[in-house]
């Protein structure tokens, strides 16, 4: 007898993508799992108060939410288990999928493993993480209003929520560790241009400091090895974000940064195979947007599966 797959539709990863993805998975009759290997939520557990998700004109706090979705998703019928993938065996009709806690089968899998903003690494970050330390303007700008803050990068992520961040903030200060930018010609025109924006260039922040709240930064001079100590009450940490992806590498198409190749409808290079929110190419990172993918994604599996 014809082997026979456990699951249709296993997704990897229980953030917003993969929870919004489970509840239109099961709603269409599919045998779902939510595989997540740390706690449901993915990166909104991070986020103290979301302001900008359409239909709460009042802040939610991020976990929350997230258990309004796990909720929401247990109600009807989704299965979960917590467990780290490791590898994927992605040929031929039934995709296998292999954890550290055992392995799973599946018609179809939805990625939504998520990425990770990279880290200074100093001393106070983790400390000060959601108390001043921020790794989102769009979601924390607000709680910055007329203060002071400082945006860590010169690549577009740091340009663009710089700018963004000179809408409610007093001022902006861009610590970077050369004397030019990497962003486009355009972000950094505009930034340049921006007279709440200012430059401290050749420099890196060596501890974040404070009272119960970022209140101020060591800065190196990397040129003349100088400290010097800035007050501040806000640290936007840009230095690039990194996709999830080390248990799929080699078994599905990669753009350069390491994001998952989809279509529109998040069709991955292995028919069958999806991938929704961050880890995907041209993700907005924005919860909606994960939600957005989620939904599409699953649709997709249901056409996958049913169209056979
Ligand atoms: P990025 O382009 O890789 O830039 C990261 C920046 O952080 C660089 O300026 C880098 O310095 C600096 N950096 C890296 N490691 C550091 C460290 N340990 N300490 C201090 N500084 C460090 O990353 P990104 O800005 O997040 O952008 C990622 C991708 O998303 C890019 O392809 C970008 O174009 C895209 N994106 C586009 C937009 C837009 O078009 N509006 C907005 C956001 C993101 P160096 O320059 O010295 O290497």
């Amino acid at each position: 007898m014809a082997e026979e797959a456990t699951y249709d539709v296993v997704i990897i990863g229980g953030g917003a993508a993969g929870l919004a993805a489970s509840i239109y998975s099961v709603r269409a009759m599919l045998k779902t799992l939510v595989i997540e290997r740390t706690a449901l939520g993915g990166q909104i557990l991070y986020t103290g108060e979301i302001e900008n998700y359409p239909g709460f004109p009042e802040p939610i706090g991020g976990p929350e939410l997230a258990m309004l979705y796990a909720k929401q998703a247990t109600r009807f019928g989704v299965e979960f288990q917590y467990d780290t993938i490791t590898h994927l065996e992605l040929e031929g009709p039934i995709k296998k999928l292999i954890g550290e806690e055992g392995e799973y089968t599946a018609k179809t899998v939805i990625i939504t493993s998520g990425g990770e903003h990279n880290k200074l690494e100093v001393p106070g970050e983790e400390e000060f993480s959601g108390r001043g330390v921020s790794y989102c303007a769009t979601c924390d700008g607000n709680f910055f209003r007329d203060q002071d803050v400082t945006v860590v990068g010169g690549g577009d992520a740091a340009m663009d929520e710089g700018l963004y961040l000179t809408r409610m903030t007093n001022s902006v200060t861009v610590v970077h560790r050369r004397e030019e930018l990497r962003a486009s010609k355009i972000l950094q025109e505009r930034a340049f241009g921006n007279p709440k924006m200012s430059f401290v260039w050749n420099s890196a922040i060596k501890e974040i400091k404070g009272n119960g709240d970022v209140g101020s930064i060591v800065v190196e001079n990397l040129k003349t090895g100088e400290l010097s100590e800035r007050e501040t009450t806000g640290v936007f940490v840009y230095i690039g974000f990194h996709p999830i992806n080390d248990f799929m590498i080699g078994a599905i198409d990669l753009d350069p940064a390491g994001h998952v190749v989809t279509d529109i409808q998040m069709q991955t290079s292995v028919p069958g195979v999806f991938a929704a929110g961050d880890v995907r190419t041209y993700s907005e990172r924005q919860l909606a947007n994960a939600v957005g993918d989620g939904v599409a994604a699953a649709l997709a599996a249901y056409r996958y599966i049913s169209e056979g």
